[in-house]
């Protein structure tokens, strides 16, 4: 079982060690967090986050909005952070409601902050290859994750189901820069169990609550499994895109969920935060 909480402690400890060097220099890294209404799963996140950073030693700004805040109230934020020397990271949580603008929200934070990769600006960068930006923070947590494991991905066939710009086409190019050889599956992909068995690590990205069970994978012990579904089943209980109990038995290894992939994502924003906070200060 691939948990996620033994590489979010060595991504913190990583992080710990560069917020101690930056202290010498007087800087403490700074996560500003844009919340828009009371969703209780993103309260209970930004604390998570907040409490996560202090332990780390950093700090966190909240601007916390009504849901009908405006988009051009949270564009004015989004200026100040941009233009906030002492402010080196930005997480903005979505979805924003219906009536806000997102794309124009995601776009308006320069790249240097965004350090959950939701620009254009950033993705460009993780497509191009160009180090401006960051990548969004849960691509970079299944590529953490698999180094922590050591699972070889230089050669590695890599099947990829799902194509947003959120996780599976950024975590498909930054395998593919790594020297993987990748299969990107979608809702229109003919045939999803071959193009699964055939990979060597499947990512399981689509948000379909155990959707792929043992007919989805081959028996012989082989695959790697990263499960990045968040969803709830019918009973309301958390699980992944990935049936976990049937397809655990028969694979060499994969991420449960929970205390799987999600657990490193907030290790990979505040990393990328104090990797912010050097590049300001270097
Ligand atoms: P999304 O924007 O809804 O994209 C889903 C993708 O899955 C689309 O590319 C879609 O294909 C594809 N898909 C849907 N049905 C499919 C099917 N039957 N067969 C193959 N592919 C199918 O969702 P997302 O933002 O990428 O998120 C995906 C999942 O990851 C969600 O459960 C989300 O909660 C989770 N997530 C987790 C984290 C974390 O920290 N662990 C972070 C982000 C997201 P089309 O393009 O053809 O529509």
């Amino acid at each position: 079982m691939l948990y996620g909480k033994p590489v979010a402690e060595a991504l913190d400890a990583r992080t710990r060690a560069q917020v101690e060097e930056l202290a010498v220099q007087g800087v403490a890294p700074t996560l500003a967090i844009i919340r828009v209404g009371e969703d209780p799963s993103d309260m209970t996140y930004e604390r998570s986050v907040v409490k996560r950073a202090a332990s780390l030693g950093m700090v966190t700004a909240c601007y916390d909005l009504p849901e009908l805040a405006t988009t051009r109230e949270v564009s004015t934020i989004i200026d100040d952070v941009n233009a906030n020397p002492d402010i080196h990271g930005c997480l903005l949580f979505r979805p924003l409601p219906e009536h806000m603008d997102e794309g124009f929200l995601c776009d308006r934070l320069v790249p240097e902050k965004d350090v959950d990769g939701i620009g254009h600006k950033s993705l460009t960068g993780v497509f191009t290859g160009a180090h401006h930006g960051f990548p969004p923070a849960t691509a970079r947590a299944c590529v953490e994750l698999l180094d922590h494991y050591d699972i070889a991905i230089e050669g590695a066939h890599a099947t990829v189901v799902g194509r947003s710009l959120v996780i599976g086409l950024p975590v498909a190019q930054l395998l593919l820069h790594r020297h993987a050889t990748i299969t990107q599956c979608h809702s229109r992909t003919a045939d999803l169990a071959r193009h699964m068995k055939a990979a060597d690590i499947v990512i399981c990205a689509s948000g379909r609550a155990r959707a792929y069970g043992a007919d989805h994978f081959r028996d012989d012990r082989a695959q790697v499994v990263l499960d990045v579904g968040i969803n709830f089943d019918a009973a309301g209980t958390l699980c992944g895109d990935v049936d976990l109990d049937a397809v655990e038995p028969q694979v060499r290894a994969i991420t449960p969920v929970p205390r799987g992939i999600g657990s490193v994502t907030t290790s990979v924003i505040l990393m990328h935060t104090a990797q912010a906070a050097a590049r300001f200060s270097s």
